[in-house]
């Protein structure tokens, strides 16, 4: 999962990143840009393409042997 944090006080938001290295961003963010302060704003988060790809590709073969193993079962 890649997470996108959102400044609360403006419009920056980090790029695409792990939880703690986004959230290092947000931080170092906020101590230059608004010192005084505490971190605020949103978390937007995705899930990383290969892994989701590789899930819904596990998910047809699983569905594949369920309509085979009905089929057969039918007969
Ligand atoms: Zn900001």
């Amino acid at each position: 999962m890649a997470n996108r944090f959102w400044c609360g006080e403006c419009n920056y938001k980090t790029p695409w990143l792990d939880r703690s290295e986004g959230l290092r961003r947000q931080i170092e963010h906020y101590a230059h840009k608004h010192p005084g302060t505490s971190p605020a704003g949103q978390i937007e988060t995705r899930r990383r393409g290969p892994g989701t790809r590789h899930g819904r590709l596990l998910l047809v073969a699983g569905a594949l042997i369920l309509l085979t193993v009905v089929a057969a079962w039918r007969h």
